[in-house]
């Protein structure tokens, strides 16, 4: 019964990244900076962020408690664990506008995708995939998956980061970030997440992984693309040669 949950949920993380990109490229979640009326309760966006991502960090560690893992099982949890430690648990606290609506739609749904996509991917790796042995902690592509994830990360944190200070002497609004990756694009945060999640489909080898990976990008390159416009278009002196996701692309 579990292996068919895990077969049609996979199915339907796969189906929905094409269908959620065309819908985002159309439809700009409301949170943030482009936070509206019209789309029903809010709560506070610390809360939003605990509530939506905690199930990527409770339902692996229950998988893992179920199963019985490995040593390198428990790194690839490990791995996950990092990130979505800092997400669910540190993140929240350190948002500059803790107390600003976010959508409880929006929360809603990145709560029921954190169920979904967990599960795939913890699912897949301690009760389907064929067990490995230390030796893949030396393959080309646990290591390249490590350096990318690790590489992503450090990115998306200090981007964050960055835009934290812009309000750290209590400023409220919106400025033009400077510095790292800000230099050449306007999303570097979310750059950064998409390179974490494509090492993460590498470092783990799967068709969970990778359906994550595609979802990642399906859901904030629309975002990308409309927070560049929106800067160019609240900013009369926003850098011209800035792009929005790719240094020097788009
Ligand atoms: P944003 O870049 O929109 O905002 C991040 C924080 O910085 C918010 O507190 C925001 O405030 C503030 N901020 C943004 N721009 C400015 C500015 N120009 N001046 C001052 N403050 C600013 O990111 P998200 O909120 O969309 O995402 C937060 C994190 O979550 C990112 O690291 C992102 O990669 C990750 N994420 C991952 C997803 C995934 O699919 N894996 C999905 C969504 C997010 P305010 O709230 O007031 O706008």
């Amino acid at each position: 019964m579990a292996d068919r949950y895990y077969e049609v949920l996979l199915i339907a993380e796969l189906i929905l990244a094409p269908v959620v990109f065309l819908l985002l490229l159309f439809i700009t979640a409301p949170y943030g900076r482009f936070d509206r009326k019209g789309w029903g309760p809010v709560i506070s966006s610390r809360a939003a962020w605990m509530i939506m991502e905690s199930p990527s960090l409770v339902l692996p560690v229950l998988l893992a408690l179920g199963a019985g893992v490995n040593r390198v099982e428990l790194v690839f949890l490990l791995i996950w664990l990092c990130h979505y430690f800092h997400r669910a648990a540190v993140y929240p606290f350190r948002i500059s506008s803790p107390r600003k609506p976010f959508s409880v739609l929006i929360m809603s749904w990145g709560f029921i995708f954190n169920i979904i996509n967990s599960y795939v991917n913890f699912y897949y790796l301690f009760y389907l995939a064929p067990h490995r042995d230390l030796s893949w902690l030396n393959d080309i592509r646990f290591i390249a998956g490590g350096l990318l994830f690790a590489g992503g990360y450090l990115i998306n944190k200090k981007s964050d980061s960055l835009l934290r200070k812009l309000r750290a002497d209590g400023r409220t609004g919106y400025f033009i970030p400077e510095g790292g990756l800000y230099r050449w694009i306007s999303a570097p945060n979310y750059l950064g997440e998409m390179i974490e999640w494509g090492g993460w489909a590498l470092l783990v080898w799967s068709l969970p992984g990778t359906a994550f990976f595609l979802f990642t990008i399906a859901n904030l390159l629309p975002r990308a693309l409309k927070i560049h416009k929106w800067y160019g278009e609240t900013f009369a002196s926003y850098p011209e040669e800035r792009k929005a996701i790719v240094p020097f692309f788009f």
